[in-house]
């Protein structure tokens, strides 16, 4: 639903890979989700279940197969306002800093691409977007080549190349995932204090719920291209409702207390909705309109085969994508 703070609109957006001698694969099905100025959105969910595809989508590197993504302010679709506009950071920062180069240059080129700084006033936006990631002393920084930096310092300065254009999106993919323990923490403060002074509407992509919950306002659960819940992030991830994301919190480190809600709502569905069919296998086909998690599901049913439907909870915005959440017939 288009609202005035919408940044960007992702409607019904959906990402088929060809397969050779097969079906194609459904990376990524029917999603669609807002990101607003200001807030974090936490896409969570395994490894393989399509987010870095969503990421890519976003970021126009692939075509999507079906759907539309609406940044706000028409003059943005433009490819070149669309590129400044809409910016990320990746998992692994050496892989994205080229080692040829110093931190000076990966700043001052996407600083003149897109106009937000001239040649006279280049080497003090170039000073000033370092300060803002914290790479003290400057001059030092700007110096130096990728390998001369550490880990966390490198990441620092991806995000720093991401803000050169002064974005209105940031999609942070694994941002933190390739880094020690030790700096995750300082990254994501660092991503959510710019998110907060330049009111940046951030997607921040995890397999980590409780840094999801910590860090994000909002979390959708992605399982096999499909997003099965989403909500406020404490609704989501303390009172899981979809099957799904009760086992991913279940086995969440940190998620305390929510290993003993998912078995009582387990049991108390089981209760409810009598036993599963013995009959249900791994959809075979990437096009199965049915539940793609219901050949590990400990509820499922016949018309899990079916394609579940998205219900509201409650006021809230927590919504599951479950035929156990459906009025019986
Ligand atoms: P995630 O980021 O959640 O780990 P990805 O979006 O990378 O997941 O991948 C989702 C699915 O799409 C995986 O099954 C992956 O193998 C497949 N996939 C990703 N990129 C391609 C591609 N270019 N061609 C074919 N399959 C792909
Ligand atoms: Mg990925």
């Amino acid at each position: 639903m288009p609202t005035a703070t919408a940044a960007l609109e992702v409607e019904n957006l959906t990402v088929d890979f060809k397969r050779r001698g097969t079906t194609p694969l459904r990376a990524v099905d029917d999603v669609t989700f807002t990101l607003h100025p200001g807030h974090t959105l936490a896409l969570v969910g395994e490894s393989g279940s399509g987010k870095s595809t969503v990421v890519r989508a976003l970021s126009r590197l692939i075509t999507p197969s079906e759907g539309r993504i609406s940044l706000a302010g028409a003059e943005r679709t433009r490819p070149a306002a669309y590129r400044s506009a809409v910016q990320m950071v990746f998992q692994d920062p050496f892989a994205s800093l080229n080692p040829a180069h110093t931190v000076a240059h990966h700043l001052r080129r996407p600083l003149l691409v897109s106009g937000a700084a001239t040649r006279a006033d280049v080497d003090a936006r170039t000073t000033s977007l370092l300060d803002s990631v914290n790479l003290t002393p400057t001059a030092d920084i700007a110096r130096k080549r990728p390998h001369e930096l550490s880990g966390g310092q490198r990441q620092r300065v991806a995000i720093a190349r991401a803000l050169a254009p002064e974005p209105d999106v940031l999609l942070a993919d694994e941002p933190v995932s390739m880094l020690d323990v030790s700096i995750r923490l300082e990254i994501l403060g660092l991503l959510d204090r710019l998110k907060e002074e330049r009111r940046l509407a951030l997607l921040y992509v995890t397999h980590d719920l409780a840094t999801a919950r910590h860090f994000a306002a909002d979390v959708m659960v992605m399982y096999r291209g499909q997003i099965v819940e989403r909500g406020p992030s404490d609704e989501v991830i303390l009172r899981p409702r979809h099957p799904y994301t009760q086992l991913l919190a279940s086995a969440a480190p940190g998620a305390a207390g929510s290993r003993e809600r998912a078995r009582e709502a387990r049991a108390a569905r089981l209760a409810a909705r009598g036993s599963r069919s013995a009959e249900l296998r791994e959809p075979a086909d990437a096009r199965d309109e049915g539940c793609r998690f219901r050949a590990r599901c400990p509820f499922a049913m016949e018309r899990c085969a079916q394609r579940p439907p998205v219900v509201e909870l409650d006021g809230t915005g927590h919504a599951s994508r479950c035929w156990l959440e459906a009025a019986p017939d």
